[in-house]
């Protein structure tokens, strides 16, 4: 018995040492210490054994089963540490490797422009409205004094959803509806995308942006539509920028006037940038028609009011020195990070 004893605590613990994972030993332990282990068939076969020997055999079975049961614990710890050991191994972080950068998008050069023109706009007591890019072609056109035969509304210049309707070519459609809608005092910008059927140029796009001005108040003359575009010229382009009207025609204003500024550049000089006129071009203004007040139920013997009408790209272009309109709408990385 005490042979055999021994035999069984040999092999289970070689097998024990040559285990190589949790699993492993569970099985060893079941094979010698479980239901039907060895051990437990030695137990079964002690009523064989001599009465006054049982208790000693009884020791050495339970010395046996502490024996296994110690080693067993031991591997089992040693195992563990092992796997903690190949976990940390795998997981270990190398400080030296470079971060991973996130990427911080910033405004695209349209909106810092926007936002600079709202800016100064808000500052003088104007309110920012937004109107619909689908347009009625009577807010589009006929609301603005815009005739039914003007060349602007040939299929040519502009996108017609259906006889009626439009997509936008101009954010001066605002004005009506906020005409129609409230009493003046009015003050307002309107800044939008507006959409014309042309080809894509350096200076050309089917879609682009402007910034729709509108006053209407008692009183309000030319000296009001200068001084205001003044101020605004010289907040956009610095506090020596001179401003020059010159007389233009638009079917909505009257006396109607395009607006040039200094070059920023040259101060009026003449220079490459301004090919050298020493002025930029760079708005539509004018009075507006008594008509279109009267046709929006504004009192035109009681009010009077100015208009005007600035091309966002093209004072994104101005400012950064940009020659080229595709530029802003490419979304090329390279290009929109420098702004
Ligand atoms: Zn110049």
């Amino acid at each position: 018995m005490k042979e055999k004893l021994k035999a069984i605590r040999e092999e289970a613990v070689s097998k024990i040492l040559e285990s190589e994972n949790l699993d492993k030993l569970n099985e060893i332990r079941v094979a010698y210490l479980g239901k039907k282990g060895q051990l437990t068939e030695v137990l079964k076969g002690m009523k064989d054994v001599a009465p006054e020997d049982r208790p000693k055999v009884g020791q050495m079975v339970n010395e046996t089963r502490t024996a296994i049961e110690e080693k067993m614990e031991e591997v089992k710890n040693n195992l563990a540490a092992k796997a903690r050991e190949a976990k940390l191994k795998a997981e270990v972080i190398d400080v030296t490797l470079p971060a991973k950068k996130n990427k911080i998008g910033h405004l695209h050069p349209n909106t810092v422009a926007l936002e600079e023109l709202e800016k100064i706009f808000v500052g003088l007591g104007y309110e920012v409205v937004e109107g619909p890019e689908v347009e009625y072609d009577y807010y589009n056109f006929e609301a603005l004094n815009i005739p039914a035969n003007h060349p602007a509304k040939d299929e040519q210049d502009t996108f017609y959803i259906n006889r009626n309707m439009v997509l936008r070519t101009q954010t001066s459609s605002v004005q009506v509806h906020v005409m129609e809608n409230e009493k003046p005092p009015i003050r307002i910008i309107s800044p939008g995308r507006v959409f014309r059927s042309d080809e894509v140029d350096a200076t050309h796009s089917p879609s682009f942006h402007q910034v729709e001005g509108l006053v209407i108040d008692k009183n309000v003359t030319f000296a009001d539509l200068k001084g205001t575009l003044q101020e605004f010229a010289k907040e956009l382009f610095g506090a020596d920028t001179k401003v020059k009207f010159r007389p233009h025609h638009f079917p909505f204003t009257e006396p109607s006037a395009e607006m040039d500024v200094t070059c920023f550049k040259c101060g009026g000089k003449g220079c490459r940038f301004c090919k050298g006129e020493g002025w930029i071009e760079i708005l539509g203004c004018g009075m507006v028609h008594p008509h279109v007040l009267e046709m929006s139920g504004i009192d035109p013997e009681e009010y009077t009011g100015f208009a005007f009408g600035v091309g966002l790209e093209r004072i994104a272009l101005l400012k950064y020195e940009i020659d080229d309109m595709r530029l802003l709408y490419e979304n090329d990385d390279r290009f929109l990070s420098q702004f």
